[in-house]
This record gives C-alpha cells, sequence and structure tokens, in this order.
C-alpha cells in the first residue's frame, strides 16, 4: 500500500505547494483524503486518474482542503465517468458542495451524470465502512468557521494511517493516531503558539501518548518550511511517496 502527497501544503501556497490532497493505493483500496482548490491540476502532475479513485474523504471545508471538489466533479463529467464515486465529509458536505459546484460552475451541481454519486456524512466516534476503508472520524478544534473539523483514523488492508486535518492540539489526537503505521500531523508552526493550529513544540510533547510507527509532518507555513533541514523529523513534500 501507498500513500501519495499530491499536495502537502497550507491555504496560501507556502513554498509553491499544492494544497492538502493525499492519494492512498494498496490491492484494493484507490482513495483520496482532502481535495484543496489545487488538486486536481496535482493530481494531473502525478499522472494519477481522477476516474479510478472510489473515495474521498474530506476533513473539513476549508477551501485548501474541500475546494477541488468541484473541478473533480466537473472534470469527471467531461471525462465520461461511470465509476461509482463516494464523498465523505463532515455534516453539511451534501450542501456545501451544492454551494461550492454553484459558486464556481454555476449549474453544475445539477447536470446530469453518468455516473453514481454518494454523499456520507461522518461524524466523530461513529467508524463508517466505505468499500476498502474503515474510518473513526475524531472532533478537532480550528476555529469557528469552515466546520464541523475533523480528523480521521482509516484502517485499510491491515494498516492504520491517521490523519489530523487541521487542528490544534487536542487530546482526540492520541486515540486518533495510537500505533498508527503512519500518523499525519498538521504542523503549521515551529514552536509558536496559536489558535486552530499545531506547532511541533506542542506535538513533540505529546508523541510518547501517541507512539506513531511513523510520522510526517505536513500543512507547514513558511515558519516551518525554513527549519525544514533541521528538523530532523520526516516531513511532506508534493509528489512525496510512502509505503505503508
Ligand atoms: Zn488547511
Ligand atoms: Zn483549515
Amino acid at each position: 500500500m501507498r500513500l501519495r502527497f499530491v499536495g502537502c501544503g497550507d491555504a496560501f501556497g507556502s513554498g509553491g505547494r499544492y494544497n492538502t490532497c493525499f492519494h492512498v493505493t494498496g490491492e484494493k483500496a484507490n482513495f483520496l483524503i482532502d481535495c484543496g482548490a489545487s488538486s486536481l491540476p496535482a493530481l494531473k502532475r502525478n499522472g494519477i486518474s481522477a476516474d479510478e479513485i472510489d473515495l474521498v474523504m474530506i476533513t473539513h471545508f476549508h477551501g485548501d482542503h474541500f475546494g477541488g471538489l468541484p473541478f473533480l466533479m466537473l472534470d469527471a463529467q467531461f471525462s465520461r465517468r461511470t465509476r461509482p464515486l463516494v464523498i465523505a465529509g463532515p455534516q453539511g458536505i451534501e450542501r456545501r458542495l451544492e454551494q461550492a459546484m454553484e459558486a464556481l460552475f454555476e449549474k453544475s451541481s445539477k447536470r446530469e451524470r453518468r455516473f453514481e454519486l454518494r454523499l456520507v456524512t461522518l461524524t466523530p466516534a461513529a467508524t463508517a465502512s466505505l468499500g476498502a476503508v474503515e474510518v473513526t472520524p475524531f472532533p478537532m478544534v480550528h476555529g469557528d468557521s469552515g466546520g464541523p473539523f475533523l480528523g480521521y483514523r482509516i484502517k485499510v488492508e491491515g494498516r492504520i494511517i491517521a490523519f489530523t486535518g487541521d487542528t490544534e492540539w487536542t487530546d482526540a489526537l492520541i486515540p486518533l493516531g495510537r500505533e498508527a503505521e503512519l500518523f499525519i500531523s498538521e504542523c503549521y508552526f515551529y514552536d509558536k503558539s496559536v489558535k486552530n493550529h499545531l506547532n511541533l513544540k506542542t506535538l513533540q510533547a505529546h508523541l510518547a501518548e501517541i507512539r506513531p510507527k511513523r510520522l510526517i509532518l505536513t500543512h507547514m507555513g513558511e515558519d516551518m518550511l525554513q527549519r525544514i533541514d533541521t528538523l530532523g523529523i520526516e516531513t511532506a513534500s508534493d509528489g512525496l511517496v510512502v509505503e505503508i
């Protein structure tokens, strides 16, 4: 099984990085975690066929995690996709997707499609089975707009992939990431404490409780990117492929 960081940037293109989008493939699994605004060009740059993706899981409704869906949907219509697609996300996913599609490509949410689209609402602590994937959502803490905010603990083909989405520190990160084969954590700042996001020092203070088998940092702002070579910790980069 492999995970490719299609995009690992923040909302502002720091370091020229694409918005958040991870592509996971295994024997059966083929899914995305988040689909930020720049994700369709990023998928194409990596030679990934969007039409083969069965599932997209969205952590929250900020544009750098969710804004690529209208492009993905329109592309699927024009490419004559027939494979069913599941889009799963927090409460409100149906309404938010329709609003985003109408805002960016008027009437696109109403067009007839050749493929079946299923929208699934994910709620904290309720494990959902989505094809090859079993996902347990955890509530994250990320401000007062664009939520609900979820982090995902994903069981797929015998491995655990955990992703924080965007969040400041919350104890929910401990069960979310505990002993995961791959724990992907947002890490916006190095040691600066801000609302809504994590910094490395805070994360490191809790790593003994989380005990991930592998940790990769993502969603880094300029403050982190400037130190990336001296951290001694694995960090994501656009296009990076990880075997799990
Ligand atoms: Zn973000
Ligand atoms: Zn966000």
